[in-house]
């Protein structure tokens, strides 16, 4: 039997971060399909689209999303338009789209400006986007949280342990953890924890009152939007760029942060933020488990050890931590 995607206890890591072995699970969605957790959102993503007749399957991205989308176009016998923007690109993640002969158009811009002319291209009939604004992804990602409770008997541990990038994952944990609470399916409510990467850490910032001092939170469906986006102008006016070698989470302006607000108030959860060195250690220290990970899941690791160190997560808790994708790009 092959590795799968559900949750594996991994000794060393366990030690790592400051855990008894039987309190901590990781779970590596980097054994799905394409190699990362993106294709549980895209199989939901792409049947919708193919159930609304769509042809050509359309996304903006520099990596596991684009894998993601290729393949299950090209499973499903339709296009596949990627648009990324010149010199943003994860060499590994789309030669793999390459593979599943997506279209690429290059753009002459950031990862905003190639986000912008995708979404004007699926406006043309019989074209459909899967990119992160894409409900039915969201909903496709439920499946995570779901394999690690049923692994764990739906007895709910104490945290679901996340990297950040556009929220995606997080807004996804927490609706699927909304629903199984309203029907009785679990009692407890585990906290997720969502670990920013240093140089991308847009929701680390505004959520732990790091900009105007004020704690940015959903207030129940009231958020400050202002103050998100008079971050953003700030990033923009002093020409702040999302920089981490984790590619997959360097991402400055999430698209999900407000349902990820929601989220974080349903399940008490906290932010975090560690290095490129923290990341790579994760990463790491995982292999020596004999499973791969790409650096960023690495945050994943690297955030269940900080809040290990502060004592936020405490001695006995019991942790899943999520392994977003498989190690695809050359380290050296
Ligand atoms: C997309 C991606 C992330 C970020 O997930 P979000 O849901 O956008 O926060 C993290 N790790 C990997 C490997 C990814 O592909």
């Amino acid at each position: 039997e092959g590795r799968q995607s559900k949750p594996y206890h991994m000794s060393k890591v366990a030690e790592f971060v400051g855990l008894d072995n039987e309190n901590v699970v990781f779970q590596p969605e980097g054994y799905n399909p394409s190699g990362s957790f993106k294709d549980n959102g895209m199989s939901a993503a792409v049947t919708h689209g193919k159930m609304m007749g769509a042809k050509k399957i359309i996304c903006a991205s520099t990596g596991n999303t684009s894998a993601s989308a290729g393949m299950f176009a090209a499973n499903e016998n339709m296009e596949c338009d990627v648009y990324i923007p010149e010199g943003e690109i994860a060499p590994g993640k789309l030669s793999q789209a390459y593979q599943f002969g997506t279209q690429m158009i290059h753009v002459d811009g950031n990862f905003d400006d190639a986000f912008t002319r995708s979404l004007e291209a699926a406006k043309e009939p019989g074209s459909y986007t899967v990119n992160s604004i894409n409900p039915f992804r969201i909903e496709g990602q439920k499946t995570i949280p779901y394999r690690a409770l049923e692994f764990l008997e739906w007895e709910t541990p104490d945290w679901i342990v996340y990297p950040g990038g556009a929220l995606g994952n997080t807004s996804s944990c927490g609706k699927c953890l909304m629903e199984l609470h309203e029907w009785g399916w679990i009692k407890k409510i585990p906290r997720i924890a969502v670990i920013n990467a240093e140089g991308a850490n847009t929701l680390d910032v505004l959520y732990n009152g790091k900009f105007n001092d004020v704690e940015l939170r959903w207030n129940k469906g009231n958020a400050d939007t202002e103050l998100i986006k008079n971050y953003y102008i700030e990033m923009d006016k002093k020409h702040i760029r999302p920089k981490t070698k984790a590619t997959a989470i360097q991402i400055g302006k999430p698209a999900n942060i407000l349902k990820g607000l929601r989220a974080l108030e349903f399940t008490d959860g906290v932010v975090t933020t560690v290095t490129d060195k923290e990341m790579l250690d994760g990463m790491s220290v995982v292999g020596l488990n004999g499973f791969d990970c790409e650096m960023a899941s690495g945050a994943s690791i690297a955030g269940i050890k900080k809040l290990r160190d502060k004592e936020i997560i405490k001695k006995d808790d019991k942790v899943i931590g999520i392994l977003t994708g498989r190690q695809k790009e050359p380290l050296l």
